[in-house]
């Protein structure tokens, strides 16, 4: 049992006996609602169900985040009201030696989301923390800053993992990401998924299904959040580490570009996205700069870990051109080559290539959503057809991303992706048609967490199928996640395997491992 289990279980206990003792039936219950911020209110019900997370970890802090939510697949059962949260950051689990603390004020308008964003803080460092509110305290989770620009770092670990969809397999792969004590989790994206309830996709004695209609309201997403944070695997993988959270198409709607799959109108379109929007910063341990703008949401940043690694998180999804010939998968669509087409976008495309001409770190890595590298012409594909959501899509802006690698010598550029629910390990090529050009970097593909249900055994097949695409170095269809060990010499990448997510409490298994070495281009599978 890590420290989560024991102070959730001992949060239930307490729950129980504090139920008895609360009257009245709102699901807060206050005698004065004059005051513009309630500072002792009195729950109904635990208001904390949602968990906690941090985020964006910095050299001295971190976002902290949690929402109140009494009633939490219910819109949150708050009254439209201010109420004050405490927060603490101790050294240990015991709380014995506070560094900071305070009072954030939980918001009608934010859907009571409390974002705290912590600083003085010392480097490279573990801490916990913890909520407050009235007399309900929040299970005690773990962070970690990041270590100082420039300093010298041995070693850290993370993980890579998305698309984790609730109907379509257990969260049993978070269960595993929260035992590793990761520096940091980065997800890549599709935290929910906004379809309806469709029925029981998992086995019948699981019974995981979304709750109503596709999402269309705050409200509504709100209330999908909910469902999936229901899972207390995944509360707990957010107890364990800090997450540098991104964002793919689910959160919105299935392959979004500026319009929406449906061809509704764009200016109607616009409405969907901007509550989607409020919504996801609701959820999310994101510092202020990532407060929705109507439509339009600043995601892309950039972190740095000591003098090991540089990350530019990007946003593939939000300032992308719509896909060509139609979206879907095709064949012989000369819109992939079409020059004007963005992934993403002048402004953040301007940013990364500025950034990859500054990178004094070890490693530079791109976090973001759909695969760079090409998965053109892999057999297992009736008549060679490839999806027009990814990369392979966007020739032109890929080639200028390949091109900018090439002309900067940004250190060691290490890509990472998710969104295809399959795993791979790839070199990223100057000419992907010519297996002898240069390799300017390396990408690794994380699988599903659950989306897409069991997963397949690609076994000795996959060497028949992968056709020309001598540059994928690894490929597995099962579920799980990945977690990466990096040091100056090398990045490792661990492929962890849950071979069914339709059966609770299965083991997770090493799949492969790939290994980047510094100074040395393409990948090895150890
Ligand atoms: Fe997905
Ligand atoms: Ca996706």
């Amino acid at each position: 049992m890590s420290f989560y289990d024991r102070t959730l279980a001992r949060m239930s206990r307490r729950q129980l006996m504090n139920a008895a003792a609360v009257l009245g039936t709102a699901a807060i219950a206050s005698p004065i609602f004059s005051s513009k911020t309630l500072a002792a209110p009195i729950f109904m019900d635990y208001p904390f169900q949602l968990g906690v997370a941090s985020g964006d970890p910095t050299p001295n802090g971190v976002v902290l985040w949690t929402r109140l939510a009494p009633k939490h697949l219910e819109g949150g059962g708050m009254p439209a009201i201010n109420v004050e949260v405490e927060w603490d950051v101790a050294t240990a689990t015991n709380f014995t030696n506070i560094v900071q603390k305070g009072v954030a004020v939980a918001r009608p308008e934010l859907g009571h989301s409390v974002h705290v964003e912590v600083t003085g803080l010392e480097p490279n460092k573990e801490y916990f923390y913890r909520f407050r509110a009235g007399n309900e305290v929040t299970p005690t989770a773990r962070t970690k800053t990041a270590p100082a620009v420039g300093q010298v770092v041995e070693r850290m670990r993370f993980g890579i993992c998305g698309c984790n969809n609730y109907e379509q397999g257990l969260f049993t792969a978070y269960r595993g990401m929260a035992q590793e004590n990761f520096d940091f989790i980065i997800h890549t994206g599709d935290y929910i998924y906004e379809g309806r309830d469709n029925g029981n996709r998992t086995p019948d004695t699981l019974v995981r299904r979304h709750n109503g209609q596709e999402i269309h309201t705050v409200v509504d997403y709100r209330n999908r959040y909910a469902l999936y944070k229901s899972d207390p695997n995944f509360l707990a993988a957010h107890a364990s580490a800090p997450w540098l959270i991104t964002r793919d198409d689910h959160e919105v709607e299935n392959n979004y570009t500026v319009v929406d799959e449906n061809d509704i109108p764009p200016e109607v379109f616009a409405l969907r996205k901007a509550m989607a929007y409020q919504a996801y910063y609701e959820t999310m341990p994101l510092r202020s700069a990532a407060i929705p703008k109507g439509p339009s949401q600043l995601l892309y940043r950039r972190l740095q870990f000591g003098d090991l690694m540089d990350i530019s998180l990007l946003d593939t999804r939000q300032y992308r051109s719509d896909q060509p010939c139609g979206d879907g998968s095709k064949t012989g669509c000369v819109g992939i080559n079409d020059p004007k087409a963005t992934m993403l976008g002048a402004e953040q495309e301007k940013w990364l290539f500025d950034n990859l001409a500054t990178v004094k770190a070890k490693w530079t890595i791109l976090s973001q959503q759909v695969p760079i590298f090409m998965r053109d012409n892999i057999k297992a594909a009736p008549d060679a057809q490839f999806s027009m959501d990814k990369w392979d899509a966007y020739t032109v802006a890929r080639q200028r991303l390949m091109d900018r690698l090439k002309e900067t010598r940004a250190p060691n550029p290490v890509a990472l992706s998710g969104d295809v629910h399959l795993a791979y390990a790839a070199d990223l090529k100057m000419d992907y048609r010519n297996p002898n050009s240069e390799t300017v970097g390396v990408e690794f593909t994380g699988t599903s967490i659950s989306s897409g249900g069991d997963g397949l055994d690609v076994g000795a097949t996959w060497d028949t199928i992968k056709g020309d695409n001598t540059h994928i170095k690894y490929h597995s269809a099962k579920r799980g996640y990945t977690a990466f060990g990096v040091t100056q010499n090398e990045m490792r990448a661990e492929y962890k395997i849950v071979d069914k997510v339709s059966v609770p409490n299965q083991p997770i298994r090493l799949g492969a491992t790939v290994i980047a070495t510094s100074g040395k281009p393409g990948l090895q599978v150890a």
